[in-house]
């Protein structure tokens, strides 16, 4: 299972960065595979149960918008078959954002049962779609600012995650946030990445960020912003690849 996130300035190449991130992370075994790209006019997201190879068909049939902030992810099903439905990302009632998620929420379905309490209508068997309706009301409460959505919904979730999630409101931003759980940044020239392992985006940079525990961060074209869950600035490392994948 693994994750990718991209933001270039002026980049078409969103798509094509992500799902080449994603063969790179093969290695790490998955069941499905799926790609979002977001702008104003929403998030757009394809998937499919299988191989790379089955998400690849469904987009040289159905193209994705030429983006330069795009996410994807390849999942080990924990919480629901691996079918099409059930792959990630996974979006909230408006298609307004969408997130990825490795690991498991374990107190998934007391959240989902409040968020269907107060009307959301999720439509997998996941443990990670509570994240996307939660993310929603989040957005709203927090004044547009995805990074606060993103630790707000953190500090009400058990368990290991990464998440990495986009909106259409935020194009240029990508935000991720991990406990117990991968992911790492790469710092490009005009271009930042997420990702699980470094593996994904060493063609592109090899000047990585090593976030710590229990932080959002977020990526621009141009800044990385790291937080802990509750908004303090946290601690991180810069460091060097210097070995050969
Ligand atoms: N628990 C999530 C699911 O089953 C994510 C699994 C993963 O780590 O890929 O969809």
């Amino acid at each position: 299972c693994g994750i990718v996130g991209y933001v270039g300035s002026g980049s078409t190449k969103g798509v094509d960065v992500v799902v080449e991130g994603l063969r790179r992370l093969e290695y790490r075994g998955y069941d499905s595979a799926g790609v979002a790209v977001a702008d104003r006019g929403g998030v757009r997201v394809r998937k499919r149960a299988g191989k790379l190879a089955n998400l690849q068909a469904a987009l040289s049939e159905d193209p994705l918008p030429a983006s330069g902030t795009a996410m994807g992810h390849t999942r080990w099903a924990t919480h629901g078959a691996p079918t099409d439905p059930n792959a990630h990302p996974h979006i909230d009632c408006a298609g307004r954002l969408a997130v990825v998620h490795n690991g498991i929420i374990e107190n998934f379905a007391a959240l989902r049962a409040e968020l269907e309490a107060q009307g959301h209508q999720l439509t997998s068997q996941t443990d990670t779609e509570a994240v996307a309706h939660l993310l929603e009301d989040a957005w709203e409460a927090s004044g547009h600012d995805l990074a606060e959505a993103m630790r707000r919904v953190c500090r009400r979730l058990d368990g290991a995650f990464t998440l990495v999630a986009v909106h259409a409101e935020a194009p240029d931003v990508v935000v991720g946030a991990r406990r117990n759980s991968p992911l790492v940044v790469g710092r490009g020239e005009g271009e930042n990445f997420l990702a699980s392992d470094v593996a994904a985006f060493i063609e592109h940079t090899r000047n990585a960020v090593e976030l710590g525990q229990d932080q959002v961060v977020t990526i621009t074209a141009d800044a990385v912003t790291v937080t802990d869950f509750a908004g303090q600035p946290a601690p991180t490392r810069d460091y060097h690849v210097d070995w050969d994948i």
